[in-house]
């Protein structure tokens, strides 16, 4: 078998180390600046591409191409025709699957079993869309005013959208901003993360081939307070749709008052996942434990504080920390691999403190606590999964998005008092129940405050399913119906007849 070491010089045609330009107007273009930056891999440090950076003035220039774009042809394309294109593209995706997971794995660290399993998601997604495109329609509504005069409503495309993406999962947070942009006839400009630009690139590229005319999908990589600040603020810009921290988000709301563009927010959390001691715990075991490990814990909706009711605490938190303890972390090139590196080395240092912090609070690190620097994980940013117990609610590692394979993992006894307590911070992304009893389980899908309750599963994700935020993980919702809405206007239109 391979080992990681070895597999680590494996090439992947788009990530061979030489250079990728940005997309405008459906050419490759050099940054105006001619300013470069480095893609690596975050399991080697072994440098994957430099990439065209692009700052205020390429933002210009694909906000013009695809203003142009806006106004041109594209809005004459029928729902037919982008249904067609958004198929085509589809296949194009699914033709070239493998490649492209394998190129999430590489820019930013994940599991190839994790991206290659999100075959279904990626694609599902797409064709959702694509039903989408020829679905969109207004209403007919009567009104009570005298005399003969007929009202409905027209849904017309918002236009020029800035999406703004994480590097935690680069494949479908692309699509998941695409999708909707062909779908409902707008245009884009989409800013990959620094830290995972390629794969975004690679379908820029798919997009052109699936027949996407020039400057419908503009791809300008860049860093968020150049590139992402210039294109939250533009003022040709209709539509924000932006998914990263709490902290960026509000920076985009700031920056939005300019031209009062329409904002969606996907941000950060702090995810309560409940376990009672009635649960099936041979099934909860795994499910809250990965509810946090996958990814690392790069996930915005990771169900980080645990909930577990007292009686079965001990019991329950050394059985997480043993499954935790048993995945096999490493390069996510090798199948083998269960955990991969965190993305970066600044958010090793941010997660390696909120290490130190927990044990400095109190905490006990049941499993994990200190970053893995053995052998050929030595040259990339690899932290086991671990599990915290005696977690109070107000430590600091109970209350923060620690963004890294980090359990808190906290007793309960009364039901009031951990409906209170789970709400209790200032995010509400996702949250797990764990119970046989169907009557707890639709009691607390009512009184968590949150945009997903998962009950008996954790993290299940659809195209129809609208998922976002309540609080400070957002507005707007991505997915599902509502996800159009976020890309549409409703006009209203009055004839009278007589
Ligand atoms: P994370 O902690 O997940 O990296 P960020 O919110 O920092 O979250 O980053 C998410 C995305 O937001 C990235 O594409 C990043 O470049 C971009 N970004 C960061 N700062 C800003 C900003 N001030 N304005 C717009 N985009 C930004």
């Amino acid at each position: 078998m391979e080992t990681a070491s070895t597999m680590a010089s494996v090439r992947h045609a788009f990530a061979d180390g030489s250079f990728r330009r940005m997309l405008i107007d459906g050419k490759w273009v050099e940054a105006a600046s001619g300013k470069r930056f480095e893609s690596r891999n975050p399991a080697t440090g072994e440098l994957l591409a430099t990439v065209a950076e692009g700052d205020s003035e390429d933002i210009n220039r694909a906000v013009l191409a695809a203003r142009t774009a806006f106004h041109g042809p594209w809005s004459r394309v029928t729902p037919y025709e982008r249904q067609k294109l958004l198929l085509k593209f589809a296949d194009l995706v699914e033709r070239h699957f493998d490649e492209l997971s394998t190129l999430d794995t590489l820019d930013m660290g994940a599991p190839i079993s994790r991206t290659s399993g999100l075959r279904l998601r990626v694609l599902g997604m797409l064709r959702y869309y694509a039903g989408q495109a020829t679905s969109i329609h207004g209403e007919t509504i009567p009104n009570s005013l005298p005399g003969e005069i007929f009202s409905y409503t027209l849904k017309e495309p918002v236009g020029v959208v800035g999406a703004i993406i994480p590097w935690n999962g680069p494949l479908a947070a692309t699509v998941w901003k695409i999708g909707p942009v062909l779908a409902t006839g707008c245009t884009v400009v989409l800013k990959p993360a620094e830290e995972a630009p390629l794969t975004s690139l690679r379908l820029g590229e798919l997009a052109l081939e699936a027949g996407v005319p020039p400057g419908v999908v503009n791809i300008v990589p860049g860093y968020g307070e150049t590139a992402g600040a210039a294109l939250a603020a533009h003022s040709g810009v209709d539509k924000v749709a932006f998914t990263g921290s709490h902290v960026t988000g509000q920076s985009i709301v700031r920056a939005s008052a300019g031209n009062l563009k329409r904002v969606s927010l996907e941000l950060g959390g702090k995810s309560p996942d409940i376990v009672f001691s009635d649960a099936d715990i041979d099934a909860a075991v795994p499910g809250a434990a990965m509810a946090v490990f996958a990814n690392s814990g790069q996930i915005c909706s990771a169900g980080t504080r645990l909930f577990v009711e007292q009686r079965i605490y001990d019991e329950f938190v050394d059985r997480v920390a043993s499954f935790g303890t048993g995945l096999r972390v490493g390069n996510g090139l090798d199948p083998q691999t269960q955990i991969g590196p965190l993305v970066s080395e600044q958010q090793l240092d941010r997660v390696t403190k909120y290490l130190s912090l927990g044990r400095e609070e109190g905490a006990r690190a049941v499993t994990g606590g200190e970053r893995l620097t053995e052998g050929p994980l030595a040259n990339g940013y690899f932290v086991p999964p671990t599990v915290f117990a005696n977690v109070r609610d107000d430590m600091r590692i109970a209350q923060e998005e620690i963004f890294g394979p980090v359990i808190s993992a906290i007793p309960f006894t009364d039901m009031d008092d951990l409906i209170q307590r789970a709400n209790s911070t200032m995010f509400g992304l996702g949250s797990g129940v764990w119970t046989r009893d169907v009557s707890k389980a639709h009691r607390l899908a009512r009184a968590i405050r949150a945009g997903s309750v998962w009950v008996n599963c954790y993290q299940a994700m659809d195209p129809a399913v609208p998922f976002g935020g309540y609080k400070m993980s957002g507005y707007g919702r991505e997915s599902g119906l509502q996800h159009m809405e976020e890309y549409l206007n409703v006009k209203a239109v009055w004839i009278k007849t007589a």
